[in-house]
């Protein structure tokens, strides 16, 4: 039997009639670029996760770049964060100058380790940047402490947690502002590109917004007068005029274009609504995965003990990860490499100068892991094969 990694089209064929006719309307509405679907998608998702401000943006990774500057991280800064994830984490703080701190991680979640974090805070250190990976929240009550004692602000990069919890509270609400990602392949994905930023602050929530659409008008103007403490002196004249409007085409920051399009926040309400049933799926697939295969001493991914794991992808542990790969492939089993290169070890970072065998536990993991396939409308004979293929390769090896 053959088992893909991942088949979108499968979640698709379920919703396609709906999703059809609101992509319609989106279509004849007129309205591509924010505007009311996005602002309906936006209050659904902070009621969903409990958090006071939902900022869209274009992706993931301008998410993550828009909320290191808006908390205030600017060139030559040091953020603080695990090297054990996807590019874009640390990539991000390169992008506007700052320096990523690579910190390793434990053993058990593959999440950063807060033991490791203190000694690598120095005078420049502005932010912690953490990552919830494969959907386990990381040790969010240590590192809290160790940010408020430093002074640091918390960023979470929750690309692959949105759904899970912890100790009672959405992946999104654990820091002092939350990035997302709505790429196809994460557990809410879009028809393409898309993110988000979720604060509790409102001074957040403006700096964000400006940034996202260049700084411009008036939430632009607020925002300014946040970063600069000072009062902005804007001639309201006797209310706008057709020539005169303060707040069009006048621009009070330096910003982007990182807005998310109508019809992908059409999409999302849609399958926001299915996300826990979604989400539930994993979680049960990857309670057959624990079971089996703990029964064959094969270690793997964990459930959170004091949280919700979203499951966003279910890894295995090997000494033998390339033979692993090469048989369950031959096998026609749909397998990935989640991560082959810590981060500071990628070229991108050589210019940092990490030296092999200096975050030996990520080191190590990236040498073992392998994710298998977890997406929620995997049948469970498909889970049979995979669970057949791996415990097979287990025995021969
Ligand atoms: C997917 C992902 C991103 C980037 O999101 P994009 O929408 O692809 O830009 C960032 N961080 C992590 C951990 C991710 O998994």
């Amino acid at each position: 039997m053959k088992v893909s990694f991942l088949d979108l089209k499968r979640q698709y064929a379920e919703i396609q009639e709906e999703v059809e006719e609101k992509a319609i309307e989106v279509l004849r509405s007129g309205s591509y670029v924010m505007g009311s679907y996005v602002k309906e998608f936006e209050e659904q998702m902070a009621e969903y996760l409990g958090v006071k401000h939902v900022v869209t943006v274009a992706n993931g990774t301008e998410a993550l770049v828009i909320a290191l500057k808006a908390a205030g991280v600017v060139p030559g800064d040091e953020v603080i964060t695990t090297t054990f994830t996807f590019f874009a984490t640390a990539e991000a703080i390169a992008t506007i100058g700052a320096i990523p701190v690579f910190v390793d991680i434990e053993d058990d979640s593959f999440n950063i380790d807060p033991k490791n974090i203190e000694e690598k805070i120095t005078d420049k250190t502005k932010a912690i940047m953490i990552v919830h990976i494969f959907g386990k929240c990381a040790d969010m009550d240590e590192i809290n402490k160790i940010a408020k004692k430093a002074n640091l602000k918390v960023i979470e990069d929750a690309a692959q947690a949105i759904g899970a919890e912890y100790k009672g509270r959405k992946a999104g609400t654990l820091g002092d502002l939350a990035c997302f990602s709505f790429y196809p392949t994460k557990n809410l994905g879009c028809a393409g590109d898309g993110g988000m930023i979720t604060t509790n602050d409102d001074d957040l929530y403006k700096i964000c917004s400006a940034y996202k659409n260049h700084g411009a008008g008036k939430i632009g103007s607020e925002a300014r007068e946040l970063l600069t403490n000072k009062k902005e002196e804007i001639k309201e004249q006797e209310g706008q005029t057709e020539l005169y409007d303060p707040y069009k085409y006048y621009n009070y920051l330096i910003g982007h274009n990182s807005r998310l399009d109508a019809i992908q926040a059409a999409i999302l309400s849609i399958k926001l609504r299915k996300l826990d049933t979604y989400n539930a799926n994993r979680e049960k697939i990857a309670k057959r995965y624990v079971e089996e295969f703990s029964k064959n001493n094969i270690r793997t991914s964990t459930p959170d003990p004091i949280g919700i794991n979203c499951w966003h992808q279910f890894a295995v542990r090997t000494d033998k990860k390339e033979e692993m790969i090469k048989f369950l492939t031959e096998s026609g089993i749909g397998c990935s490499n989640f991560y082959p290169v810590p981060l500071h070890l990628q070229k991108a970072f050589d210019y940092l100068k990490y030296e092999e065998g200096s975050l030996p536990v990520a080191e190590k993991l990236c040498s073992e892991t392998v994710c298998l396939p977890i997406f929620p409308e995997l049948t469970d004979e498909e889970v049979d094969a995979v669970i057949a293929k791996v415990i097979e390769f287990q025995g021969e090896k």
